[in-house]
């Protein structure tokens, strides 16, 4: 008996210990294959949050096709995606969207970085100041708009733009604060108010590529609202990508480290408008400010660059056999190129003209109807990318990172979930610097 109960008491100790020692070597192996897949296990101490507002699937993907090669975030370590509807409708805005990342909160769409109930919620920008480290948020919207203003302020309505520009200039006051909404700003006579602030004052991108770091923070404001579309952009107006530039200039070099929340804007602008060559375009000079974002991590590898959205804007629909020219010039730019060479020359075949102006070798033969512009028009329309809405819809959005702990960012099934994790690393991630 006492043999029995002996050698069955052996056997569950040696199975015991056989699982510790695989649990040992399971977690080795998973602590080397984490640290070799994402790069050297390091502190999180700078983070650069880059938003594209408006952007999904397709709109990455007309962007990849116009550029005729992979994006820059299709080569990221971390590739997810993220729900996003807010407290009260599956739909949500940019204000709810950018409070649940802000936030780690859900909201009533049009609320911004406070709770349905109306109690205002801390921004990771302001805990982020709050613990030490410098902040910053570029935006090609005006600086009251509902994405940059649910980092910086604290107020039920979107619409509150001199609200907002009040909290974001005189109460948050980011070391680096770059986009436009100078009207608002003059109507709550922010300029006159300035010297109560330490800002240095830019107002065109000759002034803010000429700006030298100082330690002291930085105010620019390009635009009365909003900026033009990349493809339309004023002279006055930096680029995504220099203010991005600037931006880590002013930040970098500090123990604490920083907070950077970047937003290209206008993405969700030609969603609204159904305008596809403007949403390529502005997805590109995205992929420009992504760069310089990836390459300032690359020299400071405690650096966590995530690129998300808040949402999808437009219902943008995917065509097979889409034409980069038609895409990157526009339907109605490739009808008049068409059109106008078949008017110099009747002779000439339509087919080759397809070819020549839009990249088109395939047109199936069918009647004309109509005029020719019509026929090619409408020809043309089929290889391109086309809208369904002039509103938001309900599609997840993408979530790509690279840099210390990203691969948390697997985890996330929410923009809440991105949010609460940001709040952690803020408050991890200080440099020692906690006040
Ligand atoms: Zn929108």
């Amino acid at each position: 008996m006492s043999t029995i109960l002996h050698s069955i008491f052996s056997v569950q100790k040696g199975k015991c210990r056989f699982n510790l020692k695989l649990s040992i070597i399971t977690l080795v192996a998973f602590v080397v294959l984490s640290v070799t897949q994402f790069g050297m296990a390091a502190e999180v101490r700078n983070i650069i949050l880059l938003i594209g507002d408006g952007m999904s699937t397709n709109q990455l993907e007309s962007a990849r096709i116009v550029k005729g090669a992979p994006l820059i975030v299709d080569a990221l370590p971390v590739r997810h995606r993220a729900f996003n509807a807010s407290a009260d409708n599956a739909v949500t805005d940019s204000a709810a969207a950018a409070t649940a990342l802000a936030t780690g909160e859900r909201t009533n769409n049009g609320m911004i970085a406070v709770s349905p109930e109306g109690r205002n919620l801390r921004t990771v920008l302001q805990v982020a100041k709050d613990v030490g480290k410098r902040t910053g948020v570029v935006t090609t919207d005006a600086i009251h708009g509902a994405t940059p203003g649910a980092f910086l302020a604290n107020t039920a309505s979107r619409s509150s733009s001199t609200i907002i520009t009040e909290q974001a200039v005189f109460v948050s006051q980011p070391d680096v604060l770059l986009g436009g909404g100078m009207t608002a700003f003059n109507e709550i006579g922010a300029l006159e108010r300035l010297g109560s602030t330490d800002y240095t004052f830019v107002q065109t991108r000759e002034q803010l590529l000429a700006w030298q770091p100082d330690g002291k923070p930085l105010l620019g404001l390009f635009a009365t609202g909003a900026f033009a579309f990349a493809v339309e952009r004023r002279a006055t107006e930096p680029h995504l990508a220099e203010m991005v530039q600037v931006a880590l200039n002013a930040l970098a070099n500090d123990d604490a480290g920083f907070f950077l929340m970047v937003e290209s804007a206008r993405i969700d602008s030609a969603g609204h408008s159904n305008l596809i060559r403007q949403s390529v375009y502005e997805t590109l000079a995205f992929e420009e400010a992504i760069q310089v974002a990836l390459e300032f991590a690359e020299k400071n590898p405690d650096t966590l660059v995530i690129i998300t959205a808040d949402h999808e804007t437009g219902g943008l629909m995917a065509v097979p056999d889409a034409s980069p020219q038609v895409m990157s010039k526009g339907v109605d730019v490739v009808t008049r190129e068409i059109v106008t060479a078949l008017n110099a020359n009747p002779q000439a075949d339509l087919r080759s003209l397809f070819a020549q102006y839009a990249g088109i070798s395939h047109v199936e033969s069918q009647a004309i109807q109509g005029t020719v512009s019509e026929f090619v028009s409408g020809v043309l329309s089929t290889r391109s990318f086309y809208y369904t809405t002039g509103g938001h819809t309900d599609l997840p959005v993408h979530v790509f990172a690279q840099g210390p702990e990203a691969e948390q960012l697997l985890s996330v099934n929410h923009l809440t979930d991105i949010g609460k994790l940001l709040h952690k690393w803020v408050q991890e991630g200080n440099g020692g610097h906690r006040p």
